[in-house]
């Protein structure tokens, strides 16, 4: 990071801004022009970094540590067959894994590790990932003499799979080989089977085809307004307006998920083996599907240089993946110059229709780089610069222009410029996902292959849905549809992010006709108007004037989150701090703010809040029972001081649930009141979350976690229109968490009801 800032600044060295920026073609225009000794030296400087970067590895010692692991796996493995353990079949898969990753482009060792692995994978019912693994295992070399036991296995698991087609085929080839009496016997077996397959009725995969019809439509104002969105009909509150796929995005801060589909609870990730340990994959499929991307990207990841570019990196991505359909505009163009004007061409002509391919609405999002500060400007050239030389020095990507009329120097100047369009664009446009993942895990560690949380694939043990309750930023993604949508503090739109999909939710009743809105910072509800002004500002550039922030009271609702009573005994009165006198901040309980006292409005006194440090205390002390009585009482003792949803109510719930979550996990038994009491104040902290945050929204659904745990365990009374309801707020969840959280409730919850 440091080498970059270091390089960075001997470059900006070199060039200057003094013209004013025009646009991004003449930029990089005017940076070719430099004099020729400025020039190669900018250069020079991005591709001595560049060779710099890479970062060797010794095969021996990826064999070495790979086989270590691989042998640490076998151990576990074969003792799981005495005990019948399913948790130590799962320890071994993740030592197997671990070997998969080590061993990098150690082939030999790599086509073992993935051979065992898909042993273990298959004994845990993990069919998918296991016959991916055995396909694996024989693309990189799989001893020959052994293949027949890796063909069975796959044979196998496609049988499990009902995947007739794959399970003929394997045995096709299984018959051509020498076997002996045991793998012949288990031939005849599985070609019984799929004899069993062939007869069995047709089971038609029903699926549900989801009606997409768009309730919105998009709208153009020659005005400040630009293309905006408006709804066809009426919208009922909790209807899906729109949904979206993104072909673009990345991993946001070395995340290991699926590079393909953004997948996050994987079991068995297939890491790229070239680019050390940085790319990985939930299945082969994704992983074919990405390649067309990776072949340009690998060896950035392997010098670990995209980490350092930000929004850069995406926009690599989008020109790296809409490349292919621009270039057949573009095939007559013989200078850089036409080249880009017929890409603002196509930038300029209005929407079609709603059906626009996502690369033209890409190249229609709107840029705010014009108004960037020169050395945010600075920073993105001089990325979009070594992103281009990246591409020419370290993969064939220039290839493929050179039957075209133009120069590869002119199709540089192209990329250089199409990255910094996209990269402005996208400081404007881009989007932030998320998921539900447990806190602190290690990064090479994955959720789906750690023994305390599943009893079998895809289920929870009891009591362990609350490990899922954290919700972490994911990626960085290109979402050019619902970037559509403009900004109002009060959003008529609650998205979810499933993977690198969107489905968008009426958060309110629309009216026909009305216009829809998003919003690009927190909402009216969970900030200050000023607190909000600052980043749409720096950010977006502009001044919000929705319906809430031109009331004259525009921070109402967030203060109704914040009454007190004061602590006085003569006062004693219900006030809502001055927002102006707190310097726009109310959350004294963070450290950083502790210099901002909040003082009674009626009475002019500071308040100690002597019961916060109080309850503090209590939670560290939580895990003895008599304490512990004290903290559940000083919780409802809150309410002498903070009035309704007190939003610190709520936090202090979370404090105290979570910390009560801990002792349990870590062993300490609770009584039964203990956990009547738990669930109670879970109860008010989730209409609270309801009133702030919406019953739909991600806050919810993440501390609705710990009463399923509770009712899981049958610590606590509940009823069927509970139980439904919450079953209910699955919808909002990822599919792969949605599954998760339905076997949860199928397994332990249900049953309640009756
Ligand atoms: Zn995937
Ligand atoms: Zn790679
Ligand atoms: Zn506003
Ligand atoms: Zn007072």
């Amino acid at each position: 990071m440091e080498r970059l800032a270091r390089v960075f600044s001997q470059q900006d060295e070199l060039i200057t801004l003094d013209t004013g920026y025009k646009d991004e073609f003449e930029t990089f225009k005017a940076l070719a022009s430099l004099p020729a000794d400025k020039l190669q030296r900018l250069q020079q400087l991005a591709l001595k970094l560049q060779q710099d970067l890479e970062q060797p590895h010794d095969r021996k010692r990826c064999t070495e540590r790979s086989r270590n692991l691989r042998e640490e796996g076998n151990l576990v493995f074969r003792g799981s067959a005495t005990g019948s353990s399913q948790d130590a079949v799962l320890n071994a898969c993740r030592l197997y894994t671990a070997a998969v990753f080590e061993a990098e482009d150690a082939v030999d060792e790599l086509s073992l590790a993935f051979a065992n692995r898909g042993m273990a994978l298959q004994e845990y019912g993990y069919y998918r990932e296991a016959y991916d693994d055995c396909a694996n295992a024989l693309e990189c070399g799989y001893p020959e003499r052994l293949r027949h036991k890796v063909i069975m296995r796959q044979a196998y698991c496609a049988w499990k799979l009902k995947n007739m087609a794959a399970l003929e085929e394997h045995l096709d080839c299984l018959e051509q080989l020498q076997l002996n009496e045991s793998f012949q016997q288990q031939l005849d077996n599985l070609k019984q089977k799929l004899n069993l397959l062939k007869n069995q009725p047709n089971e038609q995969e029903t699926q549900e085809k989801v009606e997409d019809k768009a309730l919105a439509e998009i709208l153009t104002d020659p005005g400040q307004r630009g293309r905006y969105m408006v709804a066809k009909e009426t919208i009922s509150k909790g209807k899906v307006i729109f949904s979206e796929r993104a072909s673009c995005f990345v991993p946001l801060e070395q995340l290991l998920i699926c590079q393909q589909c953004a997948a996050s609870l994987m079991s068995a990730p297939i890491p790229c083996p070239k680019c050390h340990q940085r790319v990985v994959y939930c299945s082969r499929k994704c992983r074919e599907a990405h390649s067309a991307i990776h072949k340009f990207e690998c060896a950035a990841y392997r010098k670990d240089l995209l980490r350092l570019l930000g929004v850069s990196h995406l926009a690599l991505r989008l020109v790296l993946a809409y490349i292919p359909y621009i270039m057949p505009h573009l095939e007559e163009r013989t200078t850089a110059k036409d080249i880009w004007d017929e890409i603002m061409n196509l930038a300029r002509k209005p929407e079609a229709s709603e059906n626009a391919p996502e690369y033209l609405r890409s190249l229609r999002m709107v840029s705010l780089l014009g108004q960037a500060s020169k050395a945010e400007l600075t920073y993105h050239i001089l990325c979009a610069n070594f992103l281009q030389l990246y591409l020419k020095g370290h993969t064939d990507f220039f290839d493929q222009f050179d039957s075209l009329s133009a120069s590869t120097e002119d199709w540089q100047l192209i990329i250089s410029s199409l990255i910094l369009r996209f990269a402005g664009q996208l400081l404007a446009n881009g989007h932030v996902g998320y998921a539900l993942l447990p806190v602190g895990m290690e990064p090479k560690e994955f959720v789906g292959l750690q023994p305390d949380l599943w009893q079998k694939p895809r289920h929870l043990k009891r009591g362990q849905l609350h490990i899922l309750s954290h919700s972490e930023l994911i990626t960085a993604i290109n979402l050019p549809y619902l970037s559509l949508c403009n900004h109002s503090c009060e959003p008529s739109i609650r998205t979810k992010f499933d993977g690198c999909s969107v489905v968008n939710y009426a958060a309110k009743d629309i009216l026909d006709g009305e216009e829809i809105f998003n919003c690009y910072t927190r909402n009216y509800m969970n900030s200050l108007k000023l607190q909000r002004c600052e980043p749409l500002k720096d950010v977006y550039k502009f001044e919000c004037a929705c319906a809430k922030c031109t009331k004259t009271d525009p921070d109402q609702n967030y203060l109704s989150f914040h009454r007190y009573r004061c602590e006085k005994p003569n006062c004693r009165q219900e006030f809502v701090p001055d927002a102006r006198v707190q310097r726009n901040n109310l959350i004294w309980w963070l450290a950083s703010n502790a210099e901002n006292p909040i003082i009674c409005t009626v009475c002019q006194e500071r308040q100690d809040f002597a019961w916060y440090n109080e309850f503090l205390e209590l939670i560290w002390s939580c895990a003895d029972s008599s304490k512990r009585q004290d903290l559940f009482k000083a919780f409802n003792d809150l309410d002498k001081w903070l009035v309704d949803y007190h939003s610190l109510k709520r936090i202090m719930a979370d404090e105290l649930v979570t910390a009560c979550f801990v002792e349990i996990d870590e062993g300490t038994s609770l009584d039964e009141s203990d956990y009547e009491n738990l669930a109670g104040i879970i109860r008010k902290q989730l209409e609270g979350t309801a009133t702030q945050c919406g019953d739909t929204s991600m806050e919810y659904i993440a501390r609705m976690t710990y009463l399923w745990d509770i009712i899981a365990q049958k610590k606590c009374r509940t009823n069927e229109k509970e139980l439904l309801q919450m079953k209910g707020k699955v919808e909002y969840l990822a599919s792969e968490h949605r599954e998760v959280f339905l076997n949860y409730y199928n397994d332990f919850i249900e049953q309640q009801c009756k």
